[in-house]
């Protein structure tokens, strides 16, 4: 059999295929505790998972197998794979086979480490053209962001042009984390689609009690519940961008020092409250200082971010960010609620009742 004829329950399957993953997981039960493996296996024709109560030790990823008797079964509304003690796992030394991948379509709020290759459609944004060298090699990376109704995260294309602005589907995204955000990146596998979708809503208003995983340009309202007593102007070199605490960077003591704002506040919408952090791109347009004025604010600037900051109600722009795990935000924009925010967030409210 093809793993493409597996559509259902089937009690006698007989198929080569490549192992694409070995997991292995102890559950404890009423007899004791059992170990048992999953993970990936696929052929020309597609992927399957699979569950193995048995499983020959020195098979590996990468290997060419043949399964004899073996299972299928729905779990989860899809067809899954079991291996048990009737099964015959057969290696085949040497031989090697090309394996077609499928994708599951995701979100973006979605994706995670858990699911290394995903499908994902979204707006490409913000995409800059990169040159490096790579062992005597002009390579080209495209650096910027896809976006879909559920976040926004980082994307970078090595080699293939993406054109701002435009809607694609990526089939065989790579997710990884940096910098406690998720990202995405286009590989030589990878294929892009440009796609037609005029449906999507990219304003992305959540409650913060929605949000369970590191998404990011989120719009959240609330109010400030507390203020960080450390909150306030700090010094950054100006090579490396690091906090500097004696005021010289040990790196670079001859390089110019910086002024920026470190501010750091709980917000809370009703829904459940939010630990976020604030830089100098979020707090001068809204104190309406100018960036080259910060000095002259030095002496009161923590009265100056009580002042407008603690109390009060903004809505804000974010990108939820993963610290072991708590999701808190870092602070892109923040306003204060006028007027038509709260009408709007009332209509919202009561049109879900
Ligand atoms: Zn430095």
């Amino acid at each position: 059999m093809k793993i493409d004829e597996i559509l259902n329950e089937n009690n006698n399957i007989d198929l080569k295929v490549k192992i694409l993953s070995v997991d292995k997981r102890e559950v404890t039960t009423s007899k004791g505790n059992t170990i048992y493996h999953y993970g990936l296996v696929g052929d020309e024709t597609g992927v399957l998972s699979y569950t193995a109560w048995e499983f020959p030790a020195p098979i590996k990823t990468g290997d060419v197998v043949e399964i004899k008797y073996a299972r299928s079964k729905e779990y989860n509304g899809r067809i899954r794979l079991y291996f048990d003690s009737k099964t015959e796992i057969i290696l085949k030394p040497g031989e090697s086979m090309d394996v077609k991948n499928t994708y599951r379509e995701k979100k973006l709020q979605d994706i995670s480490l858990k699911e290394p290759f995903v499908s994902v459609t979204g707006k490409v944004t913000g995409m800059a053209k990169k040159e490096y060298n790579k062992d005597g090699r002009l390579l080209v990376i495209y650096n910027g962001f896809i976006e879909d109704d559920t976040s926004r995260v980082r994307l970078s294309s090595f080699g293939k042009e993406l054109e701002n602005g435009k809607i694609y589907k990526i089939k065989g995204a790579k997710v990884s984390e940096f910098n406690k955000q998720m990202e995405l990146s286009i590989g030589d596998k990878t294929e892009v689609f440009l796609v037609n979708d005029e449906n999507i809503n990219f304003e992305r208003n959540y409650k913060i009690a929605e949000i369970t995983n590191p998404a990011g340009s989120i719009n959240i309202m609330g109010f400030i519940i507390t203020l960080g007593t450390k909150s306030g102007i700090i010094k950054k070199c100006s090579v490396c961008n690091k906090p500097l605490t004696t005021g010289v960077c040990p790196d670079h003591p001859d390089a110019k020092t910086i002024l920026d704002i470190f501010s750091y506040f709980t917000v809370d919408d009703g829904t459940k409250y939010l630990q976020c952090i604030a830089g100098k791109n979020a707090i001068l347009p809204f104190l309406n200082i100018k960036n080259d004025e910060i000095a002259k604010y030095a002496g009161d600037i923590y009265t100056k971010l009580n002042d407008n900051l603690y109390g009060h109600a903004v809505k804000m722009n974010v990108d939820f960010i993963k610290n072991d795990n708590e999701l808190s935000a870092r602070v892109n924009t923040i306003n204060n609620i006028t007027e038509a925010d709260i009408k709007n967030d009332i209509i919202l409210n009561n049109s879900g009742d």
